[in-house]
């Protein structure tokens, strides 16, 4: 249809964020015109300003007949998915041929062999790839199954990703709950409610083939990824080469990918999946999946074989031959690539959400390349993937690629929604990282230690909370009529100190400030004793000095919550009012039975009632966003005295789902106000 790269022109790319951007700019260096679709709520995104064009989505990224009707509208000839949304939908990639639209992407039948997991082990089974161990619907009883692979065992969705809907069972008794759980996610994100059961490989280690395939026959692979440092079974921190592969097993697992796209006649760019037991370096690896698209952590590979998988895409789907052949692959350094996510790791990495009210990102430089699609003033909400950006380095060696990532970590900062920036920092840091012995349980092993080492738990450093008064103090308290300046002491011929009780979690610390923060005051923490302040602004930095010693701080404040960011740490320290969560003397009994939502998304499932004895821990509902479940239990033993979560319902972070009081207590006034804020 279309003869060569020049044939194809305009180019609509279907998808948003980091992902979007990055297509954009391939397309941009090759002469290629690029049109960008978005949702209403995205008209604003840096995808669509930097295309060509741009197409509003009235039905948003997941409806194949606008996106369609946007690629005719726009006079595109080619169609990229970027991943997830339509990447592997054989629907679209069949009405994009109906218009005459190439799809950039493996042809249908490819997408459906390999997009249904069990399928997809059936049939590079047959072509002699090994497959883990596991049973599959309809034709196996899923805990017949489980019996015979022996716990624990590992429940999938058939059509998943993105580790949604995969849950370990550990024994015979838990299956049928966590069958049940699996089936609703899988439902639910993935419209298909098919499962399959494996073996759970303890501890191991993901690595994963790139190929890529011509429509003349050639078939290539461009070595390996490793990505088994995972939360969730979702990946966060990917690299290439992997420390655990020699030239051997490459050349071994590199075959074994190749023959598994050939046995679907596959064509573009692909992944192949496998697991290596930890305990096993040798291991050739068992196939778990093929994602048929480019995937998130393609950069890796590029950074190391010098090439542009998304240009290549285009001229494979241009029908050009690949440009090399195997023997021409070479592979120079590594490459890391930590991906960013708005979620917040002191609270079960539950994603968070917000606006960005303040944003740093390094440069594009050599060694260090950051794909990302924030801006300031955007708003990231629980509508889509909670992943923001990914910041990839490259070394000449792995020790060279893991500093530079991590100085490329410590100059991002993003003020207005928290990340797991610190969290990606601490697990760089980590000693078994450093000397790439990795497994995917390796984060939840050491979970507190590297929670710990990102400051994401426990009180902020008390120079922190000073800076934030002096902030709030040099911003809010301005004249006599100014609602918030509330000095609480005075002495003749002082000025006042004023008080801000400050928190960030937890209980809340009184901060002391008195005088003129931009000429000179005094600060003091708790109970510490006072220290000579003052803060300079340049831009939206603060220069704190405290006795002498002055720290530069990112800083944005939105109403009473000042955001100060350093070193790829960030803290929003709010002012805190009486009757605000954690102020337990002003609210009562109140702070400890009152159930919040940990996250924005809606509430699935409740399962008790009002009036219900419960016992600390027992599940009390369940909330979803981006189609990931989280059961909210009983704080402790009590009796559900409120109930405000309707099941459908959405909710937002911290909103009051349900009230616990202890079975004794009264009806108390306290707890009804706390529960109805
Ligand atoms: P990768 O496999 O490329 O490393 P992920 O597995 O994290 O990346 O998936 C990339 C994105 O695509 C995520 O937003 C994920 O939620 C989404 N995704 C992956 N597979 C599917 C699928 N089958 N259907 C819908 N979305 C998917
Ligand atoms: P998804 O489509 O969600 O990416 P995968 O089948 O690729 O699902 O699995 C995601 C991750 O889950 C893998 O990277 C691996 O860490 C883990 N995993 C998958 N299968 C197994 C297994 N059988 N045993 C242990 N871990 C597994
Ligand atoms: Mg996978």
């Amino acid at each position: 249809m279309v003869s060569g790269l020049s044939g194809i022109g305009t180019v609509l790319v279907a998808n948003r964020g980091e992902i979007a951007l990055r297509v954009i700019r391939t397309l941009r260096r090759l002469g290629l015109r690029s049109v960008a679709v978005h949702s209403d709520a995205d008209a604003g995104a840096r995808h669509v300003r930097e295309a060509d064009a741009a197409v509003r989505l009235a039905s948003g990224y997941l409806d194949i007949e606008g996106v369609v009707a946007a690629a005719k509208a726009s006079g595109a000839r080619a169609v990229h998915p970027g991943y997830g949304f339509l990447a592997e939908n054989t629907a679209f990639a069949r009405r994009c041929a109906e218009e005459g639209l190439v799809f950039v992407g493996p042809p249908p039948p490819a997408i459906e062999a390999m997009g249904d997991k069990i399928r997809a082990k059936a049939t590079v089974a047959a072509a002699g790839v090994p497959v883990v161990p596991g049973g599959a619907e309809p034709g196996d009883d899923l805990a017949e199954a489980a019996a015979r692979i022996g716990f624990p065992v590992l429940i999938k969705p058939s059509a998943g990703g993105g580790g949604k809907g995969m849950l370990v069972v550990r024994s015979a008794g838990e299956l049928a709950e966590a069958v049940a759980s699996a089936r609703r996610t899988a439902a639910a994100a993935f419209g298909d409610a098919t499962l399959l059961v494996e073996r759970y490989v303890s501890d191991p280690r993901h690595i994963e083939i790139q190929v890529l395939a011509d429509t003349h026959g050639n078939v290539i692979h461009l070595g390996e990824r490793e990505c088994s440092l995972q939360r969730r079974h979702q990946k966060i921190v990917e690299e290439a080469p992997s420390p655990l592969i020699d030239e051997e097993t490459r050349r071994r697992m590199g075959a074994a990918a190749v023959s598994a796209a050939r046995s679907v006649g596959y064509v573009g760019a692909g992944t192949v999946e496998f697991i290596v037991p930890g305990d096993q370096p040798g291991h050739p690896g068992y196939f778990i999946e093929m994602n048929t698209r480019l995937q998130v952590e393609h950069p890796v590979t590029e950074m190391v074989t010098g090439l542009d998988l998304v240009e290549l895409q285009l001229r494979v789907a241009a029908g050009e031959p690949l440009p090399l052949a195997q023997q021409d692959v070479r592979m120079r350094g590594h490459a890391v690539e930590a991906r960013v996510y708005a979620e917040d790791p002191a609270r079960d990495f539950l994603p968070t959400g917000g606006r960005v009210l303040a944003l740093a990102e390094p440069e594009d430089a050599a060694g260090v390349r950051v794909d990302s699609g924030l801006f300031p003033g955007a708003v990231v909400g629980s509508d889509y993937d909670p992943m923001l950006a990914k910041v990839i380095a490259w070394g000449s060696d792995r020790a060279a690629a893991l500093r530079g990532l991590d100085t490329a970590l410590r100059r991002t900062t993003v003020l207005g929604v928290t990340t797991n920036i610190a969290f990606l920092r601490a697990l760089l840091a980590d000693a078994d990282v450093a000397a790439g012995r990795l497994g995917t349980g390796l984060i939840d092993q050491r979970l507190d230690a590297l929670l710990a080492a990102a400051h994401a738990t426990g009180a902020p450093p008390d120079e922190v909370l000073a800076a934030a008064a002096l902030v709030l103090h040099d911003e809010l308290s301005g004249g006599d009529d100014d609602p918030w300046d509330v000095p609480d002491g005075w002495r003749i011929g002082e000025p006042a100190w004023t008080t801000w009780p400050l928190a960030a979690r937890g209980e809340p610390v009184a901060v002391r400030v008195r005088g003129l923060p931009a000429r000179g005051a005094e600060v003091a923490v708790g109970d510490g004793p006072p220290s000579e302040a003052r803060v300079a602004r340049e831009g939206g930095d603060a220069l704190v000095t405290l006795d002498g010693v002055t720290t530069r701080y990112a800083c944005a404040r939105d109403g009473h919550t000042v955001w100060l960011g350093r070193d790829g740490r960030a803290w929003a320290l709010t002012r805190h009012l009486p009757g605000d969560p954690g102020d337990r003397a002003g609210a009562g009994l109140a702070g400890d039975g009152v159930v919040r939502s940990p996250m924005p998304g809606t509430v699935l499932l409740v399962k008790v009632v009002p009036g219900e004895a419960v016992t600390e821990g027992q599940p009390l509902l369940i909330v979803e966003a981006m189609k990931m479940e989280h059961t909210v239990t009983a704080p402790a033993d009590g009796v559900v005295a409120e109930l405000t979560a309707r099941a459908g319902r959405p909710v937002d972070m911290d909103e009051v789902l349900a009230v616990i009081r202890a079975p004794d207590a009264g009806a108390s006034p306290e707890a009804t106000e706390t529960g109805g804020s």
